[in-house]
């Protein structure tokens, strides 16, 4: 026998009996979505490797480790490890700054990421996700927000805890950064091995460290105290202030998490996550913020975003599996051509009919019927000679002979 050619490591098969979860993971999204007024937009699945240096930034793990680049024809190019630099390129490539604000998008499908493969953790895996581009103000930031509580809702995911924090812009991080590593100075020698390569390039990456050690470091009062402090500018403060009364308004409950960075440079300002506490250590599903520098620094026109991603997969682990689909009919049949003349009939009709193609013995076929549809619907020789077909429902076991024309009517 021919050598068998396994999976890859960190990738899974969506098998036919796990895919009606996904389709409701996908058919909420657009049914919520729009109803926010967002539009799905599909992007490559591969990108060149510049868009997510820049646009992820190239002091993140993402970039640094994560990323599968290959080479072809003299382009770097990389299988995307998230979307929202796909949906900026594609927002300025295609003058998206031109229609009037706010451009809203939303996007699915599979993402890229070389980690170590665990519970919650795969190296293609998928998001769904949304992008509001154009409004600084933070009725945006809270739209995005509601959204995301809404389609969890919708979903039936109600206890998940959603973590709020701001990071200032720019101006105002920078001297908070130069406090957190001045604190943190003494104990350098002490912080785990990523940590001290953050600690030039990204300090406030520190912050949401999981190493143990790391983390009885930060816990220590004269850090905490720095941590806690409110570094934010006023103009930040009022856009966070701002942010937290439509939430209150819209009783989207929420807490405080200072330690909470985010992965990625771009943001500013509004950072947030979803975690729900049945997923053990992998426990955010939604991560998202404002990132008002990126369609600027990836060559585009100022201006001012918001949005988030969820990990489907995860969501996926949260819901109950759904009951397999039956069949509305399945036709029990000692003459296959009448059988397949009659299923054609019924599909046409809008039904969902299976027959038995294996020439199976009746009672066989009628055991078959009874796991596979709502009624099984017996086509034997009496039924031909009538022009009838007994229907027999599966549950109740009351079985009626009906005329071939009301088949249809009968089922529905
Ligand atoms: P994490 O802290 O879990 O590594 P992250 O900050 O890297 O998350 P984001 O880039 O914000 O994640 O992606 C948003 C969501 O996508 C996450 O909250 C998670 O649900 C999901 N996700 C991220 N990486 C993976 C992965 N390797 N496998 C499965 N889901 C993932
Ligand atoms: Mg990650």
């Amino acid at each position: 026998m021919a050598k068998i050619i396994n999976i890859i490591k960190g990738t899974k098969d969506i098998l036919p009996q796990d895919v009606e979860q996904w389709h409701i993971l996908e058919s909420k999204a657009l049914e919520i979505f729009s109803k926010y007024g967002y539009k799905e937009i599909r992007t490559p699945i591969f990108e060149a490797t510049e868009l997510f240096a820049r646009g992820v930034g190239d002091t993140t793990d993402i970039v640094n480790k994560e990323m599968y680049t290959f080479e072809k024809s003299e382009r770097s190019l990389t299988l995307r490890p998230e979307n929202t630099a796909g949906v900026v390129r594609s927002f300025i490539e295609n003058g998206m700054a031109r229609l009037s604000a706010p451009v809203k998008l939303w996007y699915k499908g599979p993402m890229f990421r070389y980690e170590r493969p665990q519970a919650g953790r795969q190296r293609q895996f998928h998001q769904v996700g949304v992008e509001m581009f154009g409004i600084k103000n933070a009725a945006a930031d809270a739209e995005v927000i509601l959204l995301a509580v809404n389609y969890l809702k919708s979903l039936g995911l109600c206890d998940l805890e959603v973590e709020l924090n701001s990071l200032g812009c720019p101006t105002c991080r920078e001297a908070y950064k130069s406090k957190i590593k001045e604190v943190l100075k003494p104990e350098f020698d002490n912080l785990c091995e990523d940590c001290q390569s953050r600690y030039e390039k990204n300090p406030l990456r520190l912050l949401d460290c999981k190493v143990e050690s790391c983390k009885e470091i930060f816990a220590k009062p004269e850090i905490q105290k720095v941590i806690q402090s409110d570094f934010i500018c006023e103009e930040c403060a009022a856009h966070f202030e701002e942010l937290k009364s439509y939430l209150d308004k819209l009783n989207v409950k929420y807490t405080i998490n200072k330690l909470l960075v985010r992965g990625l440079d771009y943001y500013n300002r509004t950072v947030f996550e979803i975690k729900s506490n049945n997923l053990g250590s992998q426990n955010a599903v939604c991560g998202g913020g404002r990132y008002d520098s990126l369609v600027r620094n990836l060559g585009g026109e100022d201006t001012p975003a918001v949005g988030w991603a969820m990990g489907m997969e995860r969501l996926n682990s949260l819901l109950p599996v759904p009951e397999p689909e039956l069949l509305d009919g399945y036709i029990v049949s000692t003459s296959p051509a009448d059988a397949f003349e009659l299923a054609e009939n019924l599909r046409t009709l809008g039904l969902k009919i299976e027959f038995d193609l294996a020439n199976k013995k009746f009672t066989k076929q009628l055991e078959k019927a009874s796991k596979v549809a709502k009624y099984a619907l017996i086509l034997g020789e009496d039924e031909i000679k009538s022009g009838t077909v007994s229907v027999k429902n599966l549950s109740t076991g009351e079985q009626v002979a009906v005329a071939k024309n009301k088949i249809a009517e009968t089922l529905k």
